[in-house]
């Protein structure tokens, strides 16, 4: 039997998650010197930050249901170095800037471990590196041109292996290569956010969860329990932006899914390999991205439905069976000895994109306004690092930080309904048939369509 939903198998299988008594509602109007929406990492972490530089400062979350709710309860744990338009920014802001931002991520990977042990986080934080892998010719042709154009960028510490060195790592049906980075790491991403929200009470930030905000405006975080003004509002609300009051075309919310199998024996794992549990992932167009848990599973995640019409999100993580047969199937292509396993759960979550696929954050000294997101899929770590900058944004800080190219970086709204969903949906057909075309005809080259539809999509 799958467990679908439940918000997530980590929330699912978290004892001490599901018995911690729920954090008091706000009641009644307050005030504070600086309110952060939503309790996710991006609005946690930048609770952390602002209270550790400045301890006298009142801050307060506001969480609509509970802290990592969202997708930082939700993810697949891949705690790495990807920042959502890094290459875009290049274009804007030449070389320097964009190598400097990627420095910032490698480093921040390595913040996320050191504060974790420094708060006696334990996030099951395994610290293997991130492996991706080419099963067809055309993803091969993309996994080399990734891995040179990193080397030229001047991420000189990836590595590039052959069918035969990729099977020595994990024995991946298919594999003819892969590209592995040491700038990952594999988490659990409840633990994190649970072991998060704690030290932030820790340092006095004081969190309401159960309170929904209305709407955000300048020097106020409205609620149906009252209004907490404050002189900066930070927004940290990520896939779920869409539903305040004004946002309806800012971050479109889209969908990713997961599975996860019951724990696998021993003797299935010296079949597979995967001894380092480095994060795994593939270079599909549709990618799949996998973490072998601390307690032996394999979690398994992709796109399923990849976005609801008139940016819906979904029922505490239910999940459609044909999202769950599908990445059934994918795990058992990728390891077909799995066939048969039981998938133990099924669960959803929504990711922020902006139109130009590019995270950002930025603080408005005028209106006191701030917002993180739009990290796309690699919210991990690049929340850390949003935190660290709207802490110095807010303390009116000048740091190497609130000059990265990211910051303070505008874009145009989402088409409206029906054309966002018409598009979402033409975006990710093309996809699947791009990888279905390459697979079945061997090409060793990416499918036209596929160019196409990155470039309609303004994704690169
Ligand atoms: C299935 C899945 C797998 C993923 N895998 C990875 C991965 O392996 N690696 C990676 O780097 N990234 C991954 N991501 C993305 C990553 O999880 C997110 O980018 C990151 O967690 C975003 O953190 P956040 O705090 O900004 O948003 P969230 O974690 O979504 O937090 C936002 C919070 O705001 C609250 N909120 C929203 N609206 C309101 C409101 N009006 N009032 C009050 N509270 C509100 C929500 O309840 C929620 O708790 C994945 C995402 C999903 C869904």
């Amino acid at each position: 039997m799958t467990i679908n939903g439940g918000i997530s198998f980590w929330y699912a299988t978290d004892q001490t998650a599901t018995h911690r008594p729920p954090r008091a509602p706000l009641t009644g109007h307050a005030t504070a010197d600086v309110v952060i929406v939503g309790g996710g990492y991006t609005g946690l972490w930048t609770a952390y930050y602002l209270k550790t530089a400045a301890p006298d400062l009142r801050v307060t979350v506001l969480e609509q249901k509970f802290c990592g709710y969202g997708a930082s309860g939700r993810n697949g744990g891949w705690l790495y170095n990807g920042i959502a338009g890094r290459d875009r920014y290049a274009q804007l802001h030449g070389h320097h800037a964009a190598l400097r931002l990627q420095r910032a991520m490698n480093d921040t990977v390595t913040e996320v471990i050191d504060t974790a042990a420094k708060e006696s986080i334990d996030a099951d934080i395994h610290r293997g590196g991130v492996l991706e892998v080419a099963r067809t010719p055309a993803q091969l042709s993309r996994l080399r041109a990734f891995h040179a154009a990193e080397l030229a960028f001047g991420e000189s510490d990836r590595e590039l292996y052959d069918a035969t060195d990729t099977r020595a790592r994990v024995d991946v049906a298919d594999a003819v290569g892969s590209t592995w980075t040491p700038h990952g790491a594999r988490i659990h991403p409840l633990k994190l956010v649970k072991g998060l929200a704690a030290a932030c009470e820790r340092l006095g930030v004081v969190i309401h969860e159960s309170t929904p905000v209305t709407e955000i405006a300048p020097r106020r975080a409205i609620t149906p329990y009252g209004t907490v003004r404050a002189p900066y509002v930070l927004r940290c609300t990520e896939g779920f932006t869409a539903a305040l009051k004004g946002q309806k075309r800012s971050w479109l919310p889209m969908n990713s899914s997961m599975i996860a199998t019951a724990p696998l024996p021993p003797e299935v794992w010296s079949r597979i390999g995967w001894s380092d549990a480095f994060t795994l992932g593939d270079m599909a167009h549709a990618y799949m991205y996998a973490q072998r848990t601390a307690d032996d599973r394999i979690a398994i995640g992709g796109r399923g439905v990849p976005y609801r019409f008139g940016s819906r999100t979904d029922t505490d993580g239910t999940t459609q069976q044909s999202t769950i047969d599908s990445l059934t199937a994918l795990l058992t292509s990728f390891f077909p000895a799995l066939t048969g396993v039981e998938i133990t759960h099924a669960w959803s979550g929504v990711l922020g994109v902006p139109r130009d696929w590019c995270a950002t954050v930025t603080l408005d000294r005028t209106t006191g306004l701030g917002w993180a997101g739009g990290y796309v899929g690699s919210g991990v770590a690049t929340s850390n690092l949003a935190a660290r900058t709207l802490r110095d944004l807010v303390l009116g800080e000048t740091s190497d930080l609130t000059t990265l190219p990211w910051v303070d970086h505008r874009v145009r709204r989402w088409e409206p309904e029906p054309f966002r969903w018409l598009g979402v949906q033409a975006l990710y057909a093309a996809y699947r048939e791009a990888d279905r075309h390459e697979t079945a005809t061997h090409t060793p080259r990416t499918t036209p369509l596929a160019r196409l539809a990155d470039r309609i999509s303004g994704r690169h």
